[in-house]
């Protein structure tokens, strides 16, 4: 996969220069469909009306951060707060939110924003229904996320948990197992995902558990949650180091951003040297030491600006930029849900 390069002589418009090498950008790459949502929402709605308080960080990159804020939107930990702060209205960001919020917005009499992206409503609503049918509901996802506090939330049931990994789960042993130390699970048992998980590694956990629940007359059922976007960007990257053979991947995303993350897992997977990086000052030089092709890709939550700002930085260190920029949106595009 790793080629050796040099540095190589590149024709430009002003002459021929010396480049160490150049850009490649992942087909899909940077805002999904439902972060841009939900900021289109607030911001109108700050617009319009006024000062807006999103519960919890309205997206997990501090740059996108600092300029609503300019804009009149602001996150507070909780409604108490963002009402002690002057705010009359607050929002749910994409993440969504348990139902709880609803009820202390009223009761606080504050106007509340729904900007939940539809695909988490969509895990939120299956939870809840695997959950009356008697399902004992396992999140597969990171157990501090609004996005994952938000399904066992709305799954409203305290038969419920989030797990990465087996060691996280209640449970030892395989049903039908007996001993004094053994903990075997329910009858039923359902996964739901994270929506910014891996689909691979969301298969592994479910097989180990699917072991666990089938003895005895088990029922298991795996829904894979993990939404098309997020799919989108992780194998639009695989393309991209199978077909271009990159030999450094940089994933840009905030350092809270899951899916940012997961990218970078995924470059490192297949054997690429992968860094997920914040802003264009974290590059290491020592990163492109006889690197000569760079993949670019980034998370869900980072708007295009950062995203350039990393390709301009690579430019200045002798990389040629992608020939027609880092992307295309498509205005009409909604995901499969
Ligand atoms: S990553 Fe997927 S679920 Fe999350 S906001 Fe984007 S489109 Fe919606």
């Amino acid at each position: 996969m790793v080629t050796a390069t040099t540095d190589v002589a590149i024709a430009t418009g002003t002459g021929t220069s010396t480049r160490r090498g150049r850009v490649v950008v992942a087909t899909e790459l940077g805002y999904c469909w439902g972060v841009r949502r939900a900021l289109d929402i607030v911001q109108s709605a700050a617009d319009a009306g006024g000062p807006i308080a999103p519960i919890g960080d309205v997206i997990h990159n501090p740059q996108v951060v600092i300029r609503l804020r300019e804009r009149g939107v602001e996150g507070a930990a909780s409604v108490e707060e963002a009402v002690d702060r002057g705010f009359r209205r607050v929002a749910i960001t994409a993440h969504g939110m348990g139902p709880h919020l609803a009820g202390e917005a009223a009761q606080a009499g504050v106007e509340l924003v729904d900007t939940t992206c539809p695909l988490v409503t969509k895990v939120q609503r299956l939870a809840q229904k695997l959950a009356r049918q008697g399902y004992f509901i396992v999140v597969y996802g990171d157990s501090y996320h609004p996005e994952v506090r938000s399904i066992i939330g709305w799954s409203g049931t305290s038969k419920a948990i989030a797990a990465k990994k087996m060691a996280d789960l209640p449970w030892n042993a395989a049903r039908g197992q007996a001993g004094p130390d053994k903990v075997t699970p329910p009858r039923k048992v359902a996964v739901v995902s994270q929506t910014t998980k891996n689909v691979d590694e969301l298969m592994a956990f479910a097989q180990q558990l699917q072991a666990m629940v089938i003895p005895e007359g088990g029922e298991f059922r795996l829904c894979n949650t993990i939404c098309e976007p997020t799919s989108e960007r992780q194998n639009a990257l695989k393309r991209l180091i199978e077909d271009e053979q990159v030999e450094l991947i940089l994933a840009i995303g905030g350092k809270k951003s899951s899916n940012t993350a997961r990218l970078a897992e995924v470059g490192q997977s297949l054997g690429v040297p992968s860094h997920h990086i914040e802003r264009p000052e974290e590059i290491d030089p020592s990163w492109l030491d006889g690197v000569g092709l760079v993949g670019v890709t980034a998370g869900a939550s980072t708007p295009d600006d950062v995203i350039q700002a990393v390709v301009d930085e690579l430019d200045r260190r002798g990389y040629t930029p992608p020939e027609g920029g880092i992307r295309q949106v498509d205005p009409d595009y909604v995901p499969a849900f």
